[in-house]
């Protein structure tokens, strides 16, 4: 199934495809489908997987074309298939983005809590990560404009953008079992580097996420097998360090 098969059959599948909208904080809302709309009374699916905004074999050779087939068409999808499975009749669930469930999960009934935590979180993160990244023809690894805003906060947070990536590198290669890697700004408004396990947001934790990285093996495993460092080291050439550098201004501003 090429994207624009996959595309279509998302549209036919939920009614309609909602773009998201960005929260405080830069994070990417995986909205839910405004209330009323045709989409959501005639399904009852009300999280849909949303545009990839570039061609699955965009980020190669970094990120190879199959991994993004099956990360995007086969895992994110699943997470929003069992998100609105999970929420299917939750009354009082109704109308919530996935970013609102996450931080809410004592307002989600017990029996679908953790059920909901990986699935929104799954759906948070991976509409998140699309967005961090972009095609890089340059032949040299990507970082954010000299004289940003967050180019200044990298290099006064960790002395220069070399160390700030060894630092994320470390933090990624260091997850044990499936989790994410990001960078975040915290309540005080410093940067900090941290991870989460399985498909937690730092939103839960209080954080802003600025960036984040997947380091679930199927994020890596057809290209690089065990060898997540190497993953992680190819990451570095196709970050949208334009769209990190917005959402850092909105989450100190
Ligand atoms: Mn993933």
């Amino acid at each position: 199934m090429n994207r624009r098969e996959l595309l279509r059959s998302a549209v036919l599948a939920t009614g309609a495809v909602t773009l998201g909208s960005a929260l405080p904080g830069g994070i990417i809302s995986a909205a839910p489908v405004q209330a009323g709309g045709a989409t959501a009374s005639s399904t009852g699916a009300t999280y849909v997987l949303p545009p990839l905004g570039y061609a699955f074999d965009a980020l190669e050779p970094y990120i190879d074309k199959a991994t993004m087939e099956i990360h995007y068409g086969k895992h994110h999808a699943a997470y929003v298939a069992a998100l609105n499975k999970a929420v299917a009749g939750q009354a009082a669930l109704k109308g919530k983005s996935a970013e609102e469930l996450l931080v809410g999960l004592d307002q989600v009934p017990e029996e679908i809590r953790t059920t909901v935590r990986n699935n929104a979180g799954g759906h948070v993160n991976h509409s998140f990560f699309w967005k961090s990244l972009k095609k890089n023809d340059s032949g040299s690894a990507a970082a954010p404009a000299a004289g940003s805003a967050l180019a200044k906060a990298i290099a006064d947070t960790f002395g220069d953008h070399a160390k700030f990536y060894e630092a994320f590198d470390k933090a990624a290669t260091g997850v044990f079992g499936s989790g994410w890697a990001w960078l975040v700004v915290k309540a005080d408004k410093a940067l900090a580097i941290v991870s989460t396990p399985n498909q937690d947001n730092p939103i839960m934790n209080g954080h802003k996420p600025l960036l984040g990285l997947d380091v679930w093996e199927h994020a890596y495993y057809l290209k690089h097998q065990n060898k997540r460092k190497d993953y992680v080291d190819a990451f570095a050439n196709v970050i949208d360090w334009d769209a990190v550098d917005k959402r850092y201004e909105l989450a100190v501003s």
